[in-house]
């Protein structure tokens, strides 16, 4: 019987998902994943940093907040022949997709009109294409959508009740309001959050629930795992267990059967056998290649090799017209 998808989950229900027995949570989530997914096909993004560091927010987590000393050196945004060049090479390696992160609280129109010069040059690559920049206005969001852009990442980062213990500089209203206007301007969001932040299990449903019940499912949900970085006051926080990251993913898939779950920062910190539990579990794209953001990534051809142990296959992005799109229906398992 295919599983629905549903916008109405119970923080109950979420967390009675968390509690199954683990080989239960696995056996659910794969079945879920087979009717929606080709098990044995990740996409992959890379992602680069066209402008780093100096942000005036203070998410505690993150090394380019100007606040914390953490030696990030504060970058201007890139030019569009620097970040073309990044793309191509990045396309020369397998990547289908090419997220673009600057460090803004939020974008200035003539920022949201730089980056939308670079969106263009990107996409005339063949490849799709991510923003993320902060928080958005409607205008800006359709301004990014006629460049031509594909996604716009925006995180929840966490569980509601959670937000206060993390962020204080804006509210997570504020997160609900840029995802709406991404989404009314038609562009396809991807949302997730970080885990292993000293938040609690039921805190882990929380952000799950919440992102499952979103008037529509991101189409990719980047599940993340803190990295520690020397100077956030996130640093020194207690790991958190890798089985309970990878019941995360579980549940991930569970609430959202149709997204892309992402496996994304605190890869590099996993071994091997947890990322194979992790793609079993529903997780079907990765980041790989240029440094995910100001934090490590395992190197390429680290990668390749561990999808060729897998027998995983990186979806292509396929090219119709002027949409460019990966091809992720003709993949579902029948
Ligand atoms: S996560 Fe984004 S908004 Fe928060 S401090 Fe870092 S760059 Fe700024």
């Amino acid at each position: 019987m295919a599983h629905a998808i549903r916008h109405d989950w119970t923080r109950d229900e979420v967390a009675a998902l968390f509690g199954l027995p683990f080989n239960e949570l696995l056996h659910r989530a794969h079945s879920v994943h087979r009717e929606h997914h080709d098990p044995n096909a990740v996409q992959v993004s890379t992602l680069l940093s066209i402008k780093t560091g100096g942000c005036p927010e203070d998410c505690a987590y993150c090394p380019q907040a100007a606040r914390y000393d953490t030696g990030v050196q504060a970058q201007k945004l890139m030019t569009v022949d620097q970040v073309l060049e990044r793309a191509q090479a990045a396309k020369d390696a397998g990547a289908s997709r090419f997220c673009m992160g600057a460090a803004w609280r939020s974008p200035k129109d003539r920022d949201v009109a730089k980056v939308a010069e670079i969106v263009s040059a990107v996409k005339s690559l063949g490849l799709e294409t991510c923003a993320t920049l902060g928080m958005l206005n409607g205008d800006q969001a359709a301004t990014l959508k006629q460049a031509g852009l594909d996604y716009y990442n925006h995180n929840l980062d966490t569980a509601p009740e959670f937000y206060g213990e993390i962020i204080h500089t804006r509210q997570y209203q504020d997160r609900l309001d840029t995802l709406d206007h991404v989404r009314e301007a038609g562009l396809k969001t991807c949302c997730g959050g970080i885990v292993g932040m000293g938040e609690t299990r039921g805190q882990r449903a929380g952000l799950l629930q919440t992102l499952a019940n979103l008037p529509e499912h991101p189409e990719s949900v980047p599940i993340n795992q803190l990295v520690q970085v020397e100077g956030t006051p996130l640093n020194g926080t207690q790991a958190l267990d890798p089985f309970e990251f990878v019941r995360t993913i579980a549940v991930a898939r569970v609430l959202m059967p149709a997204s892309m779950v992402r496996l994304s920062a605190g890869r590099q910190q996993m071994d091997d056998a947890v990322q194979a539990l992790c793609f079993f579990a529903g997780a079907n794209s990765i980041f790989y290649g240029e440094k995910l953001l100001t934090t490590g990534n395992p190197d390429v051809e680290h990668d390749r090799q561990l999808f060729a142990r897998l027998d995983l296959k990186p979806l292509e992005v396929v090219e119709t017209s002027n949409t460019v799109h990966a091809d992720i229906m003709q993949h579902c398992a029948a």
